[in-house]
């Protein structure tokens, strides 16, 4: 049997060294749109839509797997701001515009970053991806 970690454990983040708490915290330099004293958005350094930024808890939870009851609260104030800071990045208003919301959870699921967030992306297609 090898000593080397299984993909699934080696992907979690040692809480120490997470880059989008660094961000929250202000010691990575990020470009923010958005910030309150429980949530963070800023946009995605690599964007797939002419509208793409990530909206993340201060809080670190490494995805939506790990969401409990606890959690409703601040996931449903993160899902209700993303509407307004959606126009506010320049989405046009529902219907003709719009916006996608992706949250990629666990390496299959395709996260790359272990710190739960949400991609809000938009804007005139055609899109990079998504
Ligand atoms: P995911 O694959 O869902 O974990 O998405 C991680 C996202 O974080 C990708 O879209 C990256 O482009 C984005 N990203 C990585 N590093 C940074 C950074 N320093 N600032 C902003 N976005 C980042
Ligand atoms: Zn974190």
């Amino acid at each position: 049997m090898s000593d080397k970690p299984s993909p699934a454990s080696s992907a979690v983040t040692d809480l120490t060294n997470c880059l989008f708490c660094k961000i929250a915290a202000g010691q990575i330099p990020s470009r923010k749109v958005y910030e309150d004293g429980q949530i963070v958005a800023f946009h995605d350094i690599n964007p797939w839509a002419p509208v793409h930024f990530l909206m993340i808890p201060k809080v670190h939870i490494n995805s939506m797997a790990q969401l409990g009851p606890e959690h409703e609260p601040l996931i449903g104030r993160m899902m209700a701001l993303a509407p307004r800071l959606a126009l506010e990045q320049g989405c046009r208003p529902y219907p003709e515009g719009g916006f996608r919301i992706v949250t990629n959870t666990g390496v299959e699921g395709g996260q790359e970053v272990h710190h739960l967030h949400l991609h809000v992306m938009g804007g005139p297609r055609p899109w990079l991806r998504g």
